[in-house]
């Protein structure tokens, strides 16, 4: 084993839970790395602008992700980041990641919070206009369509609740559903059907995204009748899934059928030593102040791990 990339802990994601996670756990003098494929921040620097975050009024994401990293680096955490993972190992005492370019690092814990991602519609524009007109998050931008028209994607109940949660903000809020019914709770299709700013166009499918700087409008397919017009909105919400980034972890832990790690309330997984946090766990809210929640728990019991291990290990020399 190499001394100097061995560590007490990995964490696998900087995404908010991670971060937390490498800040409690540095702090607690625990010789901790994180190792994150994409981005420091993880979703949060998709945001233009965090209002929820206790203690801070408006911030952007980018900004939120650098003071979290800057604050795990001042306990001594390390942090390496947009590198490619080829292989983790998670199952035996010794927990290994292998990076692409061979790179091993190894640690008696590890913290898993890879976050994950919106289902995306994958049509013409949606990329162009995401974070300027499209959004995945109603708690997160709904303040941001104060008085204006929007289209909601989407026929499941996080769809139908949500397009009731927008309008609180929204003047006209229209659900677009590719089907004739909706996939969703009696109650939630109810409250939607009776709310008198929602309308409904259904079997129909957004095609593309148009519009200036910001999303204008939207192509709609009606599926049944093959016909395409434009739609004049401000704002769409897509909400037709999430998807845990848990891929690289099937048959190395336990994921329930959607792909979520699952986890007891101390964040500890069915491995010994392997622990997760964020919006890659079995939860209803995915939220940065859910994420760091969960980052702070997963630390502390990995910390308590890591101590008695210690002591365990110490134990063993002196016997
Ligand atoms: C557009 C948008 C706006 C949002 N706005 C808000 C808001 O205003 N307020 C709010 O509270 N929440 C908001 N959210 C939700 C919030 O960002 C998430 O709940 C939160 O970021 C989840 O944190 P996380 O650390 O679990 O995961 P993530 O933020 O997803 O971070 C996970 C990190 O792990 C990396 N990763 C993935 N797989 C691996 C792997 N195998 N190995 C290593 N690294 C890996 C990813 O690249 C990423 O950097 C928003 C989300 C989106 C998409």
């Amino acid at each position: 084993m190499n001394l100097d990339n061995h560590y007490d802990a990995i964490v696998l994601g900087a995404g908010p839970a991670g971060l937390t996670a490498g800040i409690y756990l540095s702090r607690a003098k625990l010789k901790t790395l994180i190792v994150n494929e994409g981005t420091i921040g993880g979703q949060m620097i998709l945001t233009h602008e965090i209002a929820n975050y206790p203690g801070v009024e408006s911030i952007s994401g980018y900004q939120l992700a650098n003071i979290m990293k800057k604050q795990a680096k001042s306990f001594g955490c390390k942090i390496v980041g947009n590198v490619s993972i080829k292989d983790t190992g998670c199952s035996g005492d010794i927990k290994t990641i292998t990076l692409s370019d061979g790179t091993v690092y190894s640690s008696d814990a590890i913290i898993l919070s890879p976050g994950g991602r919106s289902r995306t519609l994958g049509v013409r524009g949606e990329d162009d206009y995401r974070g300027k007109g499209i959004s995945y998050c109603a708690t997160c931008d709904g303040d941001f369509f104060t008085d204006k028209e929007i289209v909601v994607v989407g026929g499941g109940n996080s769809a139908l609740e949500e397009a009731v949660s927008l309008t609180k903000y929204a003047s006209r809020v229209t659900i677009i559903h590719q089907f004739d019914h909706f996939q969703a709770f009696e109650h939630a299709v109810e409250e939607a059907s009776n709310h008198p700013k929602i309308n409904f166009v259904m079997e129909s499918a957004i095609t593309a995204f148009h519009g200036g700087e910001n999303l204008e409008s939207v192509d709609i397919e009606n599926l049944r009748t093959g016909e395409t017009y434009n739609f004049k909105t401000d704002g769409a919400f897509i909400f037709i899934g999430y998807l845990p980034n848990t891929e690289f972890l099937k048959g190395k832990v336990d994921l329930n059928h959607r792909g979520e790690i699952i986890v007891g309330n101390d964040m500890s997984t069915n491995i010994q030593g392997v622990y997760a946090a964020g919006d890659s766990i079995t939860k209803r809210f995915r939220q940065i102040t859910t994420a760091v929640a969960d980052g702070t728990v997963a630390a502390m019991t990995a910390s308590i791990y890591l101590n008695e291990l210690k002591v365990k290990q110490k134990l063993a020399i002196t016997i």
